[in-house]
């Protein structure tokens, strides 16, 4: 390997950190920020993510709630725990965790959020204000964790040629606009890009979120570009004592040999996500107790 390793751990840290001082601020106050966490069903996966949420609140002082719910709960049930939480003065961030189980529409649960307190930043509201540049809202964690990541690396972005690959709302579209916020040249690929490979090979900058495992590899990357991988994924492996591996969206051995920097994967986008969503939580609790929106955050 030839690349600087980006380390998320440590960068995530850093933010969780700045998290805690502004939580601290507040205490002699007697404010505390709240964040409900609803769990819908049964899914080992969602279960764990809620934990580490949780377990993150805990630390920073930052009031949880976990709201469990039977995976038979209905679109009617959620919306109505999601109006309560709308309305209860000591919870500042809404996270329903994804996926909700079928037939629950996704996207009317979302909406039903109070934009101020959805913390995930998916309610139009958000996605509409970043869009714009209004820094009032709240951003995505996972693609504001991307540039925090490249930010605090002290990549330089301005002017400089980024490719995301990845249109979803989640990861790929709000990460393109963010860096072009920043003044990168984005462009976007998805599934029907054509020659695809020719067009990553010219990134200087390359963020990755396409949901499939070591699908980037050394032929598609440029000398020296800054690799972002966000995919995750867990593998089987009977070569390893855990008999699993986890893994990106990027072929992490022969890319790391070629480009300049480049994420690990786990231990790079991951972190980031979570610190992010603290970070989201305390803006969110800044602005309703009146700190005034948008305070401390880029
Ligand atoms: P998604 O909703 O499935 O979107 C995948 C995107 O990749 C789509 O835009 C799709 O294009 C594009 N794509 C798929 N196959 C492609 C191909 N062969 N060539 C070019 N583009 C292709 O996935 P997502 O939710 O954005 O997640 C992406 C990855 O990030 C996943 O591995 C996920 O696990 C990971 N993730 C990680 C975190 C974290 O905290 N680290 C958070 C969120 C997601 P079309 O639009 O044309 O279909």
């Amino acid at each position: 390997m030839s690349a600087t390793l980006i380390d998320g751990k440590a960068i995530a840290e850093e933010i969780v950190s700045e998290v805690a001082v502004r939580v601290a601020a507040f205490k002699p106050l007697g404010k505390v920020p709240g964040l409900a966490v609803v769990l819908v069903g049964d899914r080992p996966d969602s279960a764990l993510y809620v934990r580490k949420k949780i377990e993150m609140c805990e630390r920073l002082g930052i009031l949880s709630r976990k709201v469990e719910l039977p995976v038979r709960t209905t679109q009617e049930e959620l919306l109505r725990v999601v109006g309560e939480l709308n309305l209860d003065p000591a919870i500042h961030g809404i996270l329903v965790q994804s996926p909700l189980p079928p037939p629950i529409d996704e996207q009317a649960v979302i909406r039903a959020i109070d934009p101020r307190k959805d913390v995930d930043g998916f309610h139009p509201v958000n996605v509409g204000k970043f869009t714009i540049g209004d820094p009032t809202g709240l951003v995505p964690c996972t693609p504001a964790g991307v540039i925090e990541l490249l930010l605090r690396s002290r990549v330089e972005l301005p002017g400089r040629r980024a490719v995301v690959l990845g249109r979803s709302m989640i990861v790929g579209k709000p990460a393109a606009l963010l860096l072009l916020a920043q003044n990168a040249t984005v462009t976007i690929c998805h599934s029907k890009t054509r020659d695809l490979a020719e067009i990553t090979r010219q990134a200087e900058i390359l963020v990755v979120g396409i949901g499939r495992p070591e699908f980037v590899r050394a032929g598609m990357v440029g000398e020296g570009a800054v690799v972002i991988d966000v995919g995750i994924h867990v593998l089987p492996d009977a070569t390893r004592k855990s008999g699993k591996r986890t893994v990106g969206d990027v072929a992490f051995d022969e890319v790391s040999a070629k480009c300049g920097m480049i994420t690990p994967v786990p231990g790079g986008v991951g972190p980031m996500t979570i610190a992010l969503l603290m970070r989201n939580t305390v803006k969110a609790f800044a602005a309703a107790v009146g700190e005034g929106p948008g305070t401390g955050n880029p």
